[in-house]
């Protein structure tokens, strides 16, 4: 069942017993599935999200996690808001890219892709434009692997009373945090990220008041959180159009096996090993990391390549004739390839990797 490991920051490795779960068909007008499956899911996301679940609620949203920050932007921002985006990768500018086809008002702020988004930058930006009413960000830009200072930025935003929007789609449930003491009015994740379920939806944790006031702003149908909510909410889980069924019973699965690993932070503590068993091996292999320790994730880790006329696609290929997949870079001023520290693998895995990486190189 598994020709290779996804080192992949999503769709990423899944366990076999998450994979199973999508074996029996499920009927979205029956019970068993909207109470017993769906709710117990939004449930346990907002108990995930935070200590104090009074003040959220959830919303899954078909489609991948894009649809969800394209959902949360179209629905959140009205007509006379002001959103200002900080940004230093590509799912950063991709909220640009939403805001303009959706004509709202925007300024956005670019760092380097290997410049953490600086909170006194935000400051400054805060102090100067009154008229912004939502901040976004993204928590870990996994263009690089790159992890924002969340807490930093929030308090900021925050004291400037503004609404805060945080993509942390490839950070939740592998980095712990908390949605009200940080602030956070909506956050955005995936299925398919740190808590290994497959692809097919995503999900917002919203503060209840903020949710409330979505009501008739979206332009967009299907991407309308707040209608979205508001059938699953009066419905005990019914989603508004065909639901991935399949998809939602395996995230179940995937959610109490994040659970049984002991949680958020037994997950994070996992990811770090992952990262710097990979780290180490890949250092003494003579590669570098392209970001300085202090400012990296355990998401994903991207690499520099070790000589100009590195063969990627070489390389690629005899590490998945290997049994591991690996991603290609994404950034522009370097030649860098990325390797994944997340889903159902392990350290004895990277340790593996490493082995395999050396024996590539020396061939
Ligand atoms: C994966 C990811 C997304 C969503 O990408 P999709 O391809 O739509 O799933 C958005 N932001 C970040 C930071 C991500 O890692």
């Amino acid at each position: 069942m598994r020709p290779y490991l996804l080192l992949t920051p999503g769709p990423l490795t899944t366990s076999e017993t998450v994979k199973e779960a999508m074996l029996s068909d499920w009927c979205t007008w029956d019970e068993d599935y909207n109470v017993g499956i769906v709710e117990e899911i939004r449930k346990s996301l907002v108990e995930m999200a935070t200590k104090h679940p009074e003040e959220y609620t959830s919303v899954l949203m078909q489609g991948s996690g894009t649809y969800c920050v394209e959902a949360v932007l179209g629905s959140a921002l009205k007509q006379g808001d002001k959103l200002l985006i900080f940004s230093n990768g590509a799912y950063g500018n991709r909220m640009g890219v939403i805001a303009d086809r959706h004509g709202i008002a925007y300024d956005m702020v670019a760092f380097e892709e290997t410049m953490q988004v600086d909170p006194e930058m935000v400051e400054k930006n805060l102090s100067r434009h009154g008229d912004v009413t939502h901040v976004a960000f993204v928590h870990c830009e996994t263009t690089t692997g790159i992890l924002n200072p969340l807490p930093e930025l929030a308090r900021v935003v925050k004291a400037h009373g503004k609404k805060l929007i945080v993509d942390a789609m490839s950070s939740f449930g592998g980095v712990p945090l908390d949605v009200q003491e940080l602030g956070i009015d909506f956050l955005i994740s995936s299925a398919n990220k740190c808590i290994q379920g497959v692809p097919g939806f995503g999900f917002i944790i919203a503060r209840r008041s903020e949710l409330m006031a979505c009501k008739g702003v979206s332009r967009s149908l299907s991407l309308d959180i707040y209608d979205q909510w508001e059938t699953m909410e009066k419905g005990h889980g019914k989603w508004r159009f065909t639901s991935p069924t399949h998809v939602v019973r395996a995230f179940k699965e995937a959610m109490e096996e994040l659970k049984a690993e002991g949680g958020v932070v037994a997950r994070y503590a996992r990811y770090c090993k992952n990262h710097e068993v990979l780290v180490k091996g890949m250092e003494s292999l003579g590669f570098k990391a392209l970001l300085p320790a202090a400012v990296q994730s355990p998401v994903i880790t991207s690499f520099l390549y070790p000589e100009k006329d590195f063969d990627f696609k070489a390389f690629y290929a005899e590490l998945k004739a290997k049994g591991f997949v690996i991603y290609p870079g994404k950034i522009s001023q370097a030649d860098t390839f990325r390797i994944g520290n997340i889903g159902d693998v392990y350290p004895e895995d990277f340790e593996r990797l490493v082995e395999t990486v050396k024996a590539c190189r020396e061939a």
